[in-house]
């Protein structure tokens, strides 16, 4: 915390009374200097969440505000979709929550003690039904985060209102991308990856669809995020994921725009090595895969995936075309990252240029000194 970071590790901490799990606490220095209040977890190894500077009398009445100002915050970055992140944790001094506002349907999620009691939730539910007035407002478990913060099982159900599904639309009016009318998804909150939908990448949408041109393949497409939104660009678009469930509603969502598009199931890094062998060749390209480093320890092998799909991808691409190539690995570093992709357009002997150096769209604020809320990285590039 010294360094400005919000977060305490146990080892760093030496606590004076019983605290039960959740707690609001005070923090003081050695000497007994008061530095400020914060969430207490007793079972993570991030024992403590700063939460204020101040004194804090009322958690449900603080949440409540902090609520109403995300949403304020929101209402200037998000201008042009009904789907956009409300609250991103730590980034809106709400350690521990997150909320998705999908046009009419809301979805939380709730990743701590000091988050998961009763009086807050209460808060953190009135507080969205009276300033967003969805049709339904549905928790989002998640399982693991639950089972390592020794909370309660839970499932994931409708919490007010009476919707859990919708559709969606973003990037309305982006013209420079070509996308007006902008491009629409279906949203079940109740299914789905993560929280269901990647609203991280809707602005770097609009960018790629600014560049994308010709014959595009969306690698690890889920739903279809990237690949509909360049189908209003390009000639021709492939989207490429292991799950077949994804694939199924990227489908939907094609029809949904009107657009015809192939889905192909299969491990992207398979297919790459099989297209390449077969002399396949695109003008547009996108590299969006999971999350290769979970931790610190996995950051080698990371990088090695990375670079053999850069590397294929390079490799595929005509003279003049669009790599869109993403990590949203944490552990990976900014500069790691730009350096592994160096590196394989150097082995591909493909030089190159970067056209955008892009993160998370602005509804997932970073919080300096809490590197963690900054985690994703997408380079625009053109291939020569
Ligand atoms: N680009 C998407 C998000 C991608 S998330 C969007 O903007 O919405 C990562 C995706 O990779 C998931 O859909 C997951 O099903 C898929 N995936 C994971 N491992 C894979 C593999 N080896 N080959 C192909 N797809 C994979």
């Amino acid at each position: 915390m010294k360094g400005g970071h919000a977060w305490v590790y146990r080892s760093d901490i030496a606590v004076h009374e019983d605290v039960p799990p959740g707690a609001l606490v005070s923090l003081t220095d050695p000497r007994g200097q008061f530095l400020g209040t914060a969430l207490y977890s007793s079972s993570s190894q991030i024992a403590i969440r700063m939460i204020s500077r101040e004194r804090v009398a009322n958690l449900p009445a603080l949440v409540a505000e902090r609520i109403r100002a995300a949403i304020s915050y929101r209402e200037s970055v998000a201008a042009n979709t009904n789907a956009y992140r409300v609250v991103f944790s730590e980034a809106d001094f709400l350690p521990g929550l997150i909320v998705d506002r999908y046009h009419d349907v809301v979805l939380v999620q709730i990743l701590t003690q000091g988050m998961d009691a009763d009086p807050v939730r209460a808060a953190v539910v009135r507080t969205l039904a009276e300033a967003l007035e969805p049709a339904g407002i549905v928790e989002r478990v998640d399982g693991r985060i639950r089972d390592l913060e020794q909370l309660p099982p839970r499932k994931s159900e409708l919490l007010w209102g009476e919707k859990t599904s919708t559709v969606i639309t973003m990037n309305s009016g982006e013209t420079t991308g070509g996308l007006a009318d902008g491009v629409r998804f279906h949203y079940d909150g109740l299914e789905g990856q993560k929280t269901g939908a990647f609203l991280d990448q809707r602005e770097n949408y609009a960018a790629a669809a600014q560049y994308g041109h010709g014959e595009a393949l969306d690698v690890f497409c889920y739903q279809g995020g990237f690949a509909l939104h360049l189908a209003a660009k390009c000639s021709n678009v492939t989207g490429v994921d292991s799950s077949r469930p994804a694939l199924e509603m990227a489908e939907k969502n094609a029809a949904l725009n009107g657009r015809e598009m192939e889905w192909i199931e299969g491990n992207a890094f398979d297919l790459l090595k099989d297209y390449a062998a077969a002399k396949r060749h695109y003008d547009t390209i996108v590299l969006d895969p999971p999350a290769f480093a979970k931790t610190k320890r996995d950051l080698e092998k990371a990088l090695r995936g990375y670079k053999e799909l850069n590397l294929r991808a390079l490799k595929m691409l005509r003279p003049g075309a669009i790599l869109v190539t993403c990590s949203c690995s944490f552990h990976v570093g900014a500069q790691d990252f730009l350096e592994t992709v160096s590196a394989a357009a150097a082995d591909a002997h493909r030089p190159a240029r970067i056209l955008e150096s892009r993160t998370q769209a602005r509804d997932h604020p970073t919080l300096l000194n809490v590197p963690e809320t900054s985690y994703l990285k997408c380079l625009i590039i053109n291939v020569k």
